[in-house]
């Protein structure tokens, strides 16, 4: 069964976007993955289909509203709906290769984009929202931040990535940051593609491959290497 992602928001036109070009284009034509939108405000309270209110306490913004959000998850999903429900939030679990990779395993996801200030908070214990985020900055909404998260899954479904190999050796595959690529000219601007690469001999590649993730890594990302330990990079 393809995976199926059913984006709640209040600006379904955003959709598909640059999910629908490329690799995740092309996976959405075949159908090895749907990407389908629901309209918040269809659920919108009122002659003028209210989806917000003020904050509670006082404050400025605007709070998208539990009971507008919970009749919108509830008419997306079948009682037998087993997808993980998705807040897109800067206060959520960070976005890492690991839970992309725990996605693509799965049937799909629905996945609540928020905006205004945010939504109320009961919504989450409400329906079982687990928080993600892509990063340490504020977004306007969480329809960039889904399609990060979609455009990443999708790659790593079944068939997606036209060479399967092409997947392993990436930046997090192995908690490291990937090794340098070149391709021809040989030499361009005066600079040369390290010898070992053009050599033949396939295990010197591969070794030099993982030293420079290695180095690479330590330089830029030395959080990686701390949380993951050296040395066990060779899956
Ligand atoms: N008041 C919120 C705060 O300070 O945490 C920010 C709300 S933001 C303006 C509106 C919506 O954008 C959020 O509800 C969320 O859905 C989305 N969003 C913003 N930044 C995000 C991020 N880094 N990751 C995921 N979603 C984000």
């Amino acid at each position: 069964m393809a995976f199926r992602a059913t984006v709640l928001t209040l600006y379904p036109e955003m959709f598909p976007g640059p999910l629908g070009v490329s690799l995740a284009g092309r996976a959405l034509e075949r159908g090895d993955a749907v990407v389908e939108t629901r309209q918040i405000r269809d659920f919108g309270r009122g002659r003028h289909r209210a989806v917000d209110d003020t904050p509670a306490g006082g404050g400025a913004g605007m709070v998208l509203r539990a009971d507008v959000l919970a009749d919108a998850i509830d008419a997306a999903c079948d009682e037998g709906d087993l997808r993980p429900r998705l807040l897109m939030s800067p206060r959520g679990r960070p976005l890492t290769q690991d839970l992309v990779r725990e996605l693509a395993a799965g049937e799909g996801a629905l996945i609540v984009c928020g905006r205004f200030e945010g939504v109320d908070e009961r919504i989450i214990e409400g329906r079982g929202l687990r928080e993600v985020s892509i990063g340490d900055y504020v977004l306007s909404g969480g329809e960039i931040a889904a399609m990060v998260l979609l455009d990443a899954v999708i790659r790593l479904l079944p068939g997606v990535m036209g060479n399967d190999q092409s997947g392993l050796h990436e930046s997090f595959e192995t908690q490291r940051l990937e090794h340098p690529h070149y391709t021809r000219p040989a030499e361009w601007e005066g600079r040369t593609i390290p010898p070992v690469l053009t050599s033949g001999d396939h295990g010197a590649v591969e070794r030099w491959r993982r030293a420079e993730a290695e180095r690479i890594t330590a330089e830029r990302r030395p959080d990686l290497l701390a949380r993951h330990g050296r040395g066990d990079s060779s899956a």
